[in-house]
């Protein structure tokens, strides 16, 4: 079985003409409310390929912490480690323009009061999963703790986002750490080098067991101690990227948890990551097993 443990978001999306400068108003369009943050995606996005998934996180006692718990249920995530109160549900409020960029602005909320010691009292989650997945919208040091507690064989999956420097001890728990070229660049800091090669090289260096580098529409690569292999992806119509990289990793970590080899996971987790980029928005965008087996290339 697959715990997530990380963020559970509120998105607050409204389209705009153009962003307010300080003290002035704008009229936007109207209000669109989606579920989000990575924990979230992640669980959803592995329930609705069929793994069997527990989210481990927390969320207040308010409308957009039950429209994250029903949204949960609806995709077959069980919800017995999500914690409720300490804070509102975190939110993201996001103003799009018409060229499709966004600015986003994060109140982490209850994500920012999920604790060490929610860890510690959940660890009968931890030792029912053979493998964790987690992100970095929470705090620091409650990622470390689930690190900590991990039953001997339980595998453990990170994608560092936001990125920051971590510690040799988490470190050394990843098998594999996720990373995108910007998380590469933060997390292994210096002059990294060019190719994605010396990128994962780089972060191995670190101390992770494995590394997988995500290329976007280039697939991804997947490096250890017996070196690396691209993995390609599918060639899309690419129409959102928004949460590809949530469906990548929750595909690979289910996969992981089959028994599968961590290049054979990457490729399917690819195709996963591409049919998420057919389609627009987040969770609503996941695929199911059936679809990613009958996704063909542009
Ligand atoms: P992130 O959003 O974390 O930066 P990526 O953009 O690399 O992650 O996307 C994650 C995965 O989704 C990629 O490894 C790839 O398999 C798939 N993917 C993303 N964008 C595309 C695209 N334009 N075409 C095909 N596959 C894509």
């Amino acid at each position: 079985d697959l715990l997530v443990v990380g963020s559970a978001n509120a998105d607050l999306v409204v389209g705009v003409e153009r962003r307010p400068g300080a003290g002035e108003t704008v009229l936007g369009s109207d209000l669109a409310l989606h579920p989000g943050g990575k924990g979230a995606n992640q669980a959803v996005a592995a329930a609705r390929l069929g793994a069997r998934t527990a989210l481990l996180a927390r969320v207040g006692d308010d409308a957009h912490g039950r429209l994250l718990l029903d949204s949960q249920r609806e995709a077959g995530v069980d919800t017995v480690g999500v914690l409720v109160g300490g804070a509102p549900t975190g939110v993201a409020l996001i103003t799009v323009d018409p060229s499709g960029d966004n600015s986003i602005v994060v109140s982490p909320g209850a994500n920012g009061r999920l604790v060490p010691e929610d860890i510690r009292a959940a660890v009968s989650l931890l030792h029912a999963s053979s493998v964790v997945s987690a992100q970095l919208e929470i705090p620091l040091e409650t990622v470390v703790e689930v690190a900590r507690n991990l039953p001997d064989g339980t595998r453990f999956v990170l994608n560092p986002s936001p990125p920051q420097p971590l510690p040799d001890e988490l470190l050394a728990a990843c098998d594999p750490l996720i990373v995108n070229e910007h998380e590469a660049r933060v997390i292994a800091g210096g002059d990294l080098g060019s190719s994605p090669e010396d990128w994962a090289r780089a972060l191995l260096a670190l101390g992770p067991r494995s590394v997988v580098v995500t290329l976007g529409a280039e697939g991804a690569l997947v490096a250890s101690a017996e070196g690396s292999v691209r993995v390609p992806s599918v060639k899309v119509e690419a129409v959102d990227t928004t949460g590809a990289g949530d469906a990548f990793t929750a595909a690979l970590a289910w996969k992981l948890g089959t028994g599968a080899e961590l290049a054979e996971a990457a490729a399917y987790a690819a195709r996963v990551g591409a049919a998420a980029v057919t389609k627009a928005g987040a969770q609503v965008s996941f695929p199911t097993a059936e679809e990613v087996a009958s996704l063909r290339g542009a």
